[in-house]
């Protein structure tokens, strides 16, 4: 398939008018390339405590009004458990960077939670190469990290005491181990252009990401960011869009964020290239408290909610594992 040059990438994301017909032609790839399945992971995140202070994020150390909790080790296997009894075949493990999750405590984690035929995503951060070898082994199969944005200048400034060299060097360890990558950026960041969207777009196609997440930045009231404007649904949906025409066989959430902008939001994005949900199988209370982003939906995981909602437009819930089906 043809690549999309970087001027007709730009032209896409900023063609507000014919963007019905982008997302139709994305829900189209989609179709022709990854079925009409949607796959279902159940997200859970153990942890809203973070050594770092990303400037646009509600659970950075620096703000002080967050309530932080942590899951024990025992409570975060019965909660992949109670995942798998719902019946997920993917968990997301996802935390703020906490490292009283240690290598050691963690690989006993993944190896107590492969116990229940559950595919294991992490999503903990920037860790060594050791670390990531080590979950690796223990039997852990994703890994998520957002990038956010490949603009340098920008990421510096938005995530202090962070090395975007660094997390990029991250990024092409996790791959070389073997696990299926995810990866993605934010939409709407202040001073983030579109031909920088066009550059992020381009450079998860060349890291072979297995995994493109698209959410629109919102910003938090008790961040230094709090009185900026944040991304537009639409112009998310467009760069999601161009993502599944960039990569057509790869998995794209529908990211909750999407959601927090349109009730309907995540049905959008599933009609205009994405074929992932992940709900929250966490009690409401830690839901409330790993707040990233203000007006996130709190809502608990309900099968035959989301089956409806699926059926309703035509699709039907994955029953596998939902991993990367790579097409010749
Ligand atoms: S975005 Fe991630 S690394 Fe940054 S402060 Fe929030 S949880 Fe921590």
């Amino acid at each position: 398939m043809e690549v999309l040059s970087k001027s007709k990438i730009i032209a896409l994301l900023s063609d507000e008018k014919n963007e019905q017909q982008l997302w139709q032609q994305a829900d189209k790839v989609r179709q022709e390339n990854v079925g009409d399945e949607i796959h279902l992971r159940g997200l859970i995140e153990f942890s809203n405590i973070c050594r770092n202070n990303c400037l646009y994020c509600g659970i950075r150390k620096g703000n002080r009004f967050a309530l932080r909790y942590r899951m024990s080790e025992e409570e975060l296997i019965l909660t992949v458990k109670k995942a798998s009894q719902m019946g997920f075949k993917t968990v997301v493990l996802q935390s703020g960077e906490d490292l009283y999750y240690d290598q050691a405590r963690f690989c006993r984690i993944i190896e107590a939670i492969k116990k229940f035929d559950i595919a294991v995503t992490l999503s903990i951060g920037e860790r060594t190469y050791e670390e990531y070898k080590s979950f690796r082994e223990a039997g852990a199969d994703r890994y998520l990290m957002r990038i956010e944005t490949t603009d340098k200048d920008l990421y510096h400034k938005l995530d202090p005491n962070m090395s975007w060299q660094h997390r990029y060097e991250c990024l092409l360890m996790i791959k070389e181990l073997g696990y299926e990558l995810g990866s993605g950026i934010m939409v709407g960041l202040p001073e983030q252009s579109i031909e920088s969207i066009a550059e992020d777009l381009l450079f998860l196609r060349e890291i072979g990401v297995d995994m493109a997440g698209i959410g629109p930045f919102i910003p938090h009231p008790q961040t230094p960011l709090a009185k900026e404007q944040g991304g537009t649904l639409a112009l998310s949906l467009r760069t999601m869009a161009v993502m599944r025409l960039l990569m057509p066989d790869i998995n794209i959430p529908a990211t909750t964020a999407m959601e927090s902008l349109h009730p309907e939001g995540r049905i959008q994005a599933l009609q205009a290239g994405a074929n992932v949900v992940m709900p929250n199988v966490n009690s409401s209370e830690y839901m409330k408290l790993y707040e990233l982003y203000p007006n996130k939906p709190i809502e608990g995981f309900s099968q035959s909610d989301i089956a409806k909602k699926i059926e309703n437009i035509g699709r039907t819930i994955g029953k596998g594992y939902g991993s990367h089906k790579h097409k010749e």
